[in-house]
């Protein structure tokens, strides 16, 4: 903490600014099933232990405070009771919910509170910030729908679209990112920088009603003036922030929060544009600022006047922009990422601010991902090439170190000098060489958590972690699942198609070929998909030829039936079914459960 304003305790106050009432007792249930839990984190308002980097710990005990807030003349946040924030910003006949959470159960629980402490009003409009499941999954729980729903131009198709593809692979990482499996104590799960975690309960979508689409849009909900600045590309594809101009009051969305955050997100996803990221913060200064007594985020506390607001929104600008403009002065000069990433330091003003600290975004992760958004996976060096996978790479790294007697040698010796990573390293090998390697897997475990421990970043902590746990205990399925019935109805034809096309086995499907159309009777659109070569290709509106072997008619809600294994009861067809048959007989399922730390 040498290095760290420790007496600088304005996040502190701020977090606490305002505060009305706390949900008593801190736990909402689904079922009986606890769907987030604050009360387990008790520990943290203890001294940070030895199994925790102060930063971070700090960070915990700033995230974990829950409740009811102020933040200016009516508008208030619930806060704690899910990984993001719900704002509620009061109008004439009611109240504007921004970003209801990510469960419906929180939200519900969340508008509950509020109204206990300012009256029953009804909820007259939403507002999603941004694409992210944790602004609008919990939309149930405030409203039916019937009111007015914004959301920034392109929100729908983002919404669905980013965990479509590779929301398997997301899904199983993001239980290393955040770290459901852990224990919560001072040895365990401690947040995760953006918030405590996620919640598991419900995920809901209704569909906005209306697009912002350029900055400047002015809207007015329930006798409210909104003032929306759309920025698109910057920590989700579809984001917007807004000013309240009659409250001076300016909303940053996931724009500017208390960290560093990512320019690439460890679950994986792709890289987002630091360079856009600062450009619209600076835009932000100069339409807003003015304006807004009070800053406030989806995410963390909110800050208070206007040369305080304008301090942290141009450091959180600097960060991303120097992140962006020195990486890629360094890689014009030859540097590879991994070598940018240690190169790289932030300015001792900006380190000397809590909020461009890397809780959840990390400097050394930031780089590599605006490297691979200009330069991608391939360093240059052709050594890196054409590399042995994994395993194939450890069984001859083991064999060159004298066996695996040797390669544990050479860990003990890196680990008590303290290189932790290049000890972890050695030991990767010695477990991808011989996965039945148990004194391999418990020293690499041991590696992991003491590198987890003494992580400033809550993610990479998880990570390390939840390997840790894995290594010792084998893998634990995931409880985290962003997908959800409304998520599913709300996918195009076009992206359902595609779902189907990545189940394709590709060998297994050499010899096979096919043609299907379909007509979904409910949208009256047509569609074909020919299989060949192991490709199944999607065409809308296919251009008449010969005739398919099958035609389907059927409803989109029957089309995403067959798709998750649901049989074609009451699907009307003409030709052959058993093509149908043959194509479902060509699917593989994804594995929500594969292994990670081990082969
Ligand atoms: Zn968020």
């Amino acid at each position: 903490m040498a290095d760290l304003p420790v007496d600088d305790r304005a996040d502190f106050e701020a977090a606490d600014r305002g505060f009305v009432a706390a949900l008593d007792p801190a736990t909402v249930t689904a079922d009986g099933r606890a769907v987030w839990d604050t009360e387990s984190y008790s520990f943290l308002q203890q001294e940070c232990p030895d199994t925790a980097h102060p930063s971070l710990w700090r960070q915990g005990q700033l995230c974990v405070k829950q409740g009811l807030y102020a933040v200016t003349d009516g508008i208030y946040q619930i806060r704690g009771l899910d990984l993001s924030n719900m704002t509620l910003i009061e109008g004439e006949r009611g109240v504007i919910v921004v970003d209801p959470l990510l469960s419906v159960e929180c939200a519900a629980a969340g508008l509950k509170l509020y109204r206990d402490h300012r009256g029953d009003r009804p909820v007259t409009a939403v507002i999603y910030t941004h694409s992210h499941a944790d602004h609008f999954g919990g939309v149930r729980g405030v409203t039916g729908g019937g009111v007015p729903i914004l959301a920034p131009a392109g929100f729908m198709h983002h919404a669905v679209s980013e965990n479509v593809y590779a929301g398997t692979a997301m899904n199983r990482r993001a239980t290393y990112m955040y770290g459901p499996a852990l224990p919560r104590s001072p040895e365990g799960q401690i947040g995760c920088g953006l918030g405590m975690t996620t919640s598991t309960g419900t995920i809901s979508l209704i569909p906005p009603t209306k697009d912002i689409t350029r900055t400047g849009q002015e809207e007015t909900l329930d006798g409210v003036r909104i003032v929306f600045q759309i920025t698109p590309g910057t920590e989700a594809p579809a984001e917007m922030n807004f000013l309240i101009p009659d409250r001076r009051a300016l909303c940053m969305a996931e724009n500017a929060t208390h960290t560093q955050h990512n320019i690439l997100t460890l679950r994986g996803a792709q890289v987002r544009d630091a360079r856009v990221w600062a450009r619209y913060l600076t835009e932000a200064i100069a339409l807003f600022a003015d304006h807004a007594d009070v800053v406030f985020a989806s995410h963390h506390w909110p800050t208070w006047g206007r040369e305080n607001i304008v301090r942290f929104v141009s450091r959180q600008r600097d960060m991303y922009a120097y992140l962006h403009d020195q990486t890629l002065r360094m890689l014009n000069k030859g540097m590879t990422g991994v070598e940018i990433a240690e190169a790289m330091r932030l300015p001792p003003a900006l380190e000397q601010a809590w909020h461009t600290h890397g809780y959840y975004g990390s400097v050394s992760h930031n780089v590599k991902a605006i490297y691979q958004r200009y330069l991608g996976w391939f360093d240059g060096n052709p050594a890196h090439l054409w590399e042995h996978p994994p395993v194939e790479q450890a069984r001859r790294y083991v064999e060159c170190m004298g066996g695996r007697e040797g390669v544990l040698a050479f860990a003990r010796r890196y680990l008590d000098d303290g290189d932790l990573r290049f000890a972890a390293a050695l030991l990767n090998h010695a477990v991808f060489a011989d996965e039945h390697d148990d004194q391999a897997r418990s020293m690499l475990a041991e590696v992991y958590t003491r590198l987890g421990h003494g992580s400033e970043n809550g993610t990479w902590r998880n990570f390390y972690l939840v390997g840790a746990l894995e290594l010792t205990g084998g893998v634990v399925p995931a409880d985290i699942d962003t997908s959800s019935p409304e998520l599913m109805a709300a996918l195009t034809v076009e992206q359902i198609f595609d779902s189907l096309a990545i189940r394709v086995d590709g060998p297994r499907a050499w010899e096979e070929s096919l043609a299907i159309d379909w007509h979904l009777t409910d949208l009256n659109q047509y569609h074909r998909t020919t299989l060949s070569n192991g490709a199944l290709i999607h065409q809308a509106d296919p251009p008449p030829r010969q005739p398919a072997d099958l035609t389907l008619a059927l409803t989109k809600q029957q089309l995403l039936g067959l798709l998750t294994g649901r049989p074609a009861d009451g699907i009307e067809h003409e030709g052959d079914m058993n093509v149908l048959a043959r194509l479902i007989a060509v699917l593989e399922d994804p594995d929500p459960a594969f292994a990670i730390v081990t082969p």
